[in-house]
């Protein structure tokens, strides 16, 4: 049913822009049941949007946008369904995917040609699209410039995919991150993987080598099994990178990474574990934002895990034990980002080849699982939409349903402030005007 659109919509992504649309400047009219409007958090009947060249134009009543639009506009019709804005996933790994059976994360990726890998960041793009997500912050696991090629192959038509922020390669303390290799061929998967930082010296080169290699921003890993970026290097990251104009992200999941990230005033903090009340309020006043990535939170991993293998005694202790301190710690967690008015955004953390779902499906999991950690519907769409759109510093062109953004746009069928889970089941995608996918249509 959807197929038919589906490579309709791959056809003409996978073209040139003015070669899949007769005339570039054709206009689309979309009309909605209901649109959801990001900030006051409330829903709009009787709307149309209007689209030119990939970019809203004009949001308003029915009669007003059509009596706007050209007399050759494309009309929509999706009186049926919920409008939202395109889905970002700030925090994703679209050029690995671990087998869920235990396999290290390194060695997967040292099995793999750096050709066979980007094909297979290729496919999990678009899978990523199909899903409804638009945008996508790629921070690591990519090899030297995976991403970045990624990137520009879809912004060059060469194949369907988000919109793409790429980090490069993430900079680690000596040693990188995730390591269980064997020593004799451990430095040369590390170099593939990682920016070795041992200096403030060493710092700002890797800042530059990424920039070099086509990197929007700076992913860092603060804390690696008891290894530290220190607080002179993680100064001169930022100092390098801001100097470009860039961000940098930290990964920190113990106290004493966090402290180092936010002294030298980075722009947000991944994950964030063991981050104290303290440490929220400096965050709070410096604007910090933290990027929550709970997509297994509430028995997830084990779903995942329980797919596909059986564990062992050891591993399935451990599953335990994770289960039982996220159960209580998740929540908790939130509570006190919401108490001390931390800005945040959420990220799907997924690099798994999740056994029956798509990538964008797999990602697709986070919705329910923030929902499952407390987080109330509009929270969960601003944290994956406006929210961001900010913490990515692309608030100016995605995030929202408004005129001037770019014209990335997806819809449901039921009311996702209702069931969040609506999310796992998105029934068109239009990314810079171009409809990816409309299920309505090919029924
Ligand atoms: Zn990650």
């Amino acid at each position: 049913m959807l197929r038919r659109c589906l490579v309709l919509g791959l056809l003409c992504l996978s073209t040139p822009l003015a070669v899949c649309q007769t005339n570039p400047s054709k206009a689309t009219v979309l009309k909605a049941g209901r649109l959801l409007d990001v900030r006051t958090g409330g829903y709009l009947f009787g709307q149309a949007v209007l689209i030119e060249e990939g970019k809203i134009k004009e949001l308003g009543s029915t009669t007003q946008v059509q009596a706007h639009a050209p007399r050759d506009a494309t009309v929509i019709d999706l009186r049926e369904a919920t409008l939202l804005p395109g889905l970002i996933d700030p925090h994703a790994h679209l050029l690995v995917a671990v087998k869920p059976e235990g396999q290290p994360l390194l060695s997967a990726v040292a099995g793999m040609s750096a050709t066979r890998r980007a094909l297979l960041g290729a496919r999990l793009a678009r899978e990523d699209l199909e899903a409804g997500f638009t945008t996508a912050r790629i921070v690591g696991h990519s090899g030297i410039d995976g991403d970045a090629a990624l990137r520009d192959a879809i912004n060059d038509g060469w194949v369907p995919g988000p919109r793409i922020l790429a980090s490069c390669r993430k900079l680690t303390p000596p040693g990188g991150q995730a390591l269980s290799l064997n020593p004799a061929v451990a430095q040369q998967v590390l170099e593939q993987e990682f920016l070795e930082v041992g200096s403030a010296n060493e710092a700002r080169k890797a800042v530059r080598q990424d920039i070099y290699y086509g990197a929007d921003f700076i992913k860092v890993v603060a804390d690696a099994d008891g290894r530290f970026i220190t607080p002179d290097e993680m100064k001169a990251i930022v100092e390098e990178a801001h100097r470009s104009n860039i961000k940098v992200t930290v990964h920190a999941t113990t106290t004493t990474g966090i402290q180092t990230a936010i002294d030298a005033r980075v722009d947000s903090i991944e994950h964030g574990d063991d981050v104290t009340d303290e440490q929220l309020k400096s965050m709070h006043e410096a604007g910090i934002f933290l990027d929550v990535t709970e997509a297994f939170f509430g028995g997830r991993l084990r779903a995942l895990s329980g797919k596909s293998t059986v564990l062992s005694p050891e591993d399935e202790q451990l599953l335990d034990g994770y289960e039982k301190e996220e159960a209580q710690k998740g929540p908790a967690r939130l509570q006190r980002i919401l108490r001390f008015g931390v800005k945040y955004a959420a990220g799907s953390d997924m690099w798994f080849d999740y056994p029956g779902k798509t990538r964008g499906q797999a990602t697709a999991i986070m919705f329910g699982a923030l929902h499952d950690l407390g987080m109330q519907p509009i929270d969960v769409l601003r944290a994956t939409t406006s929210a961001a759109a900010e913490m990515i510093g692309w608030q100016d062109r995605v995030g929202a349903i408004e005129p001037g953004k770019f014209a990335d746009i997806i819809a449901t069928s039921g009311d996702p402030l209702q069931d969040i889970t609506e999310l796992e089941r998105v029934r068109f995608v239009m990314k810079n005007g171009i409809v990816v996918r409309n299920d309505w249509h090919a029924k």
